[in-house]
C-alpha cells in the first residue's frame, strides 16, 4: 500500500520535507504550531494529518483487520479522502476551506480551520 504523503512530491514540497535536517523540520513544525497556540492534541492531530497517518485510518495495520472504508462513498478511508473529496463532508469542508489538493490545503489553509473542520465532522477524537 502506498502512502500519498510519501509518494506525493507536491505535498513533500509544501511541507518542505524535501530539504533540511530532521531537526530543522521538527523545529519548523513546532514553531509553526506554537505560533497558533495549539494545545498538544491539536498539534498532534495537525502533524498526523500532514503525514496522512491517523489512528482512524491506519489502526488496521496493527489490528490486522481490513482497512476502514468510508461509510458514505465505499472507498478506502484515508486522510486525503476526508480532507479533499468525500462528498459527505463537502458542505463542512466548504465552510473552512475550498481547496481540493492536499498541497494547497497544508500550504494555505490555517491549521485552526483544519482542526475546526475535523471537529465538525466528529473525527477529532478518532485521529
Ligand atoms: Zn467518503
Amino acid at each position: 500500500m502506498s502512502c500519498y504523503r510519501c509518494c506525493n512530491p507536491l505535498l513533500l514540497k509544501a511541507l518542505d520535507f524535501d530539504g533540511g535536517t530532521s531537526q530543522d523540520k521538527f523545529a519548523k513544525m513546532t514553531t509553526e504550531t506554537s505560533i497558533h497556540s495549539f494545545n498538544w492534541k491539536d498539534q498532534v492531530l495537525t502533524n498526523r494529518l500532514m503525514i496522512g497517518h491517523t489512528s482512524l485510518t491506519h489502526s488496521h495495520l496493527l489490528s490486522k483487520e481490513p482497512p476502514l472504508m468510508c461509510t458514505y462513498c465505499s472507498t478506502l478511508l484515508t486522510v486525503e479522502h476526508i480532507l479533499t473529496n468525500c462528498s459527505h463532508y463537502q458542505s463542512s469542508r466548504q465552510k473552512y476551506y475550498q481547496y481540493f489538493y492536499l498541497s494547497n490545503i497544508f500550504q494555505v489553509v490555517p491549521k485552526k480551520s483544519l482542526i475546526s473542520f475535523i471537529k465538525e465532522i466528529n473525527f477529532y477524537h478518532q485521529f
